[in-house]
């Protein structure tokens, strides 16, 4: 995949890595703030299990020593993952046996219930800091482990279930945590070819707007990025200057020294060119061996200094096909109403002067001078 100027990459905020790690950071808050709530609800009605007094800092510190980990130390994100998953699936299907399984008769049916409808975030949690598979494997485990184990406790008779159809109610919610899983599964499924789509899309939208040979933004991309100069131009004042180059002789490169390269001197030049501007300078392939700048910010004089500093770098380098190679360059600076268009058109004019008087030279075009409304060049 050709490489773009930074400034032709689309933006997308709040997509990629970095995104994902402040959701991450911030369930993993939110998560803290869950249990605490919770743990003081639970204190102020007299409903805080034994083992719970304990399980609950730890998992608040746990949680907040992930959040911690991510935002200082992202590098240990794999790790944060595999800890939070493992501590919730633990501590959750613990407490679904303690309640079960610590007491003497049939379990209280306050823990049985916030328990079983706590459940179900071991799942959801898998699917959202696991990948797909390792998701579906911890899920399948959890899975067993719970109402496998908890069937067969039942059916031993190690249960006792008192008067609640406890087997009736774990068999509903048994199926229910199996459509849940399943419907996670879909889900994930879904944002994988979310993913996979859009990364197509930033591809195509990249080969859309460079040149495939040069890397370089293509005329296309060139005339969308011209408008919105001209545009910055009107609202802000913002000078801009454009400098149309063309290689001389080079079908002469090429009948010498073949096609290729021509290509090659292509690709040098545009890597030349690239090193003598600046982040806000667009530099993109015209068409055939022309190349066009827009110099962001830039008046005409100091436009001309730029042209002259790539002419001269251009006529110093020792390209790969041995022989030297000069460009012209035409150097028009945007006015005030004037279109795209008219701008290239005169660039095009002082480009045009530039070969006319014998090439490897800079040409300006100014607005304001004689003869002609648009065709004075020095
Ligand atoms: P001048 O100094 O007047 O610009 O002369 P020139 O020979 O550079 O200009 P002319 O328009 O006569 O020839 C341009 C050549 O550029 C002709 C075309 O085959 C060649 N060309 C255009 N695109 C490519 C390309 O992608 N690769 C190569 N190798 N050659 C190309
Ligand atoms: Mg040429
Ligand atoms: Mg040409």
């Amino acid at each position: 995949m050709p490489s773009l100027p930074p400034s032709m990459l689309p933006h997308q905020p709040g997509s990629g890595p970095n995104a994902e790690l402040r959701m991450l950071r911030n369930l993993l808050m939110a998560g803290c703030v869950a249990v605490l709530v919770n743990a003081l609800l639970e204190l102020s009605h007299g409903r805080l299990s034994p083992w719970d007094r304990w399980a609950y800092p730890l998992i608040t510190v746990v949680f907040a020593c992930g959040a911690a980990l991510l935002h200082w130390r992202p590098r240990w994100e794999r790790l944060v993952r595999r800890v939070t998953v493992v501590t919730l699936n633990v501590y959750l299907g613990a407490a679904l046996y303690l309640v079960l399984l610590a007491q003497q008769g049939p379990p209280d049916l306050y823990q049985l219930v916030s328990n079983l409808y706590w459940l179900p975030l071991t799942y959801g949690c898998a699917f959202i800091f696991l990948s797909r598979r390792d998701a579906l494997i911890v899920s399948a485990c959890m899975y067993v482990t719970l109402f496998g184990g908890i069937f067969w406790l039942l059916q031993h008779g190690v249960i006792d279930p008192g008067p609640v159809p406890l087997g009736v109610i774990l068999s509903n919610v048994a199926i229910a945590q199996l459509i849940y899983v399943v419907l996670l599964l879909a889900i994930s499924n879904l944002r994988l070819d979310y993913l996979r789509t859009r990364e197509r899309a930033e591809w195509m939208q990249q080969i859309a707007a460079s040149d495939p040979l040069t890397g370089l933004a293509n005329r296309r991309a060139l005339n969308e990025r011209l408008v919105g100069s001209m545009a910055l131009l009107e609202r802000h004042g913002q000078p801009l200057s454009l400098l149309m180059l063309d290689i001389d002789d080079f079908k002469q490169i090429n009948d010498e020294h073949g096609h290729a390269s021509g290509d090659a001197v292509l690709v040098e030049l545009a890597g030349l060119m690239s090193e003598q501007l600046r982040v806000s300078d667009q530099l993109g392939r015209w068409g055939g061996e022309e190349f066009l700048v827009l110099a962001a910010s830039t008046p005409l004089e100091a436009a001309l200094e730029l042209a002259e500093r790539i002419r001269s770098a251009t006529q110093a380098y020792r390209f790969s096909h041995g022989r030297p190679v000069t460009v012209s360059i035409g150097v028009a600076q945007a006015v005030s109403g004037e279109r795209p268009e008219q701008l290239v058109a005169r660039a095009d004019v002082a480009l045009y002067e530039a070969k006319r008087l014998g090439r490897n030279q800079v040409r300006l075009h100014r607005m304001d001078a004689q003869p002609g409304p648009h065709a004075d060049t020095r």
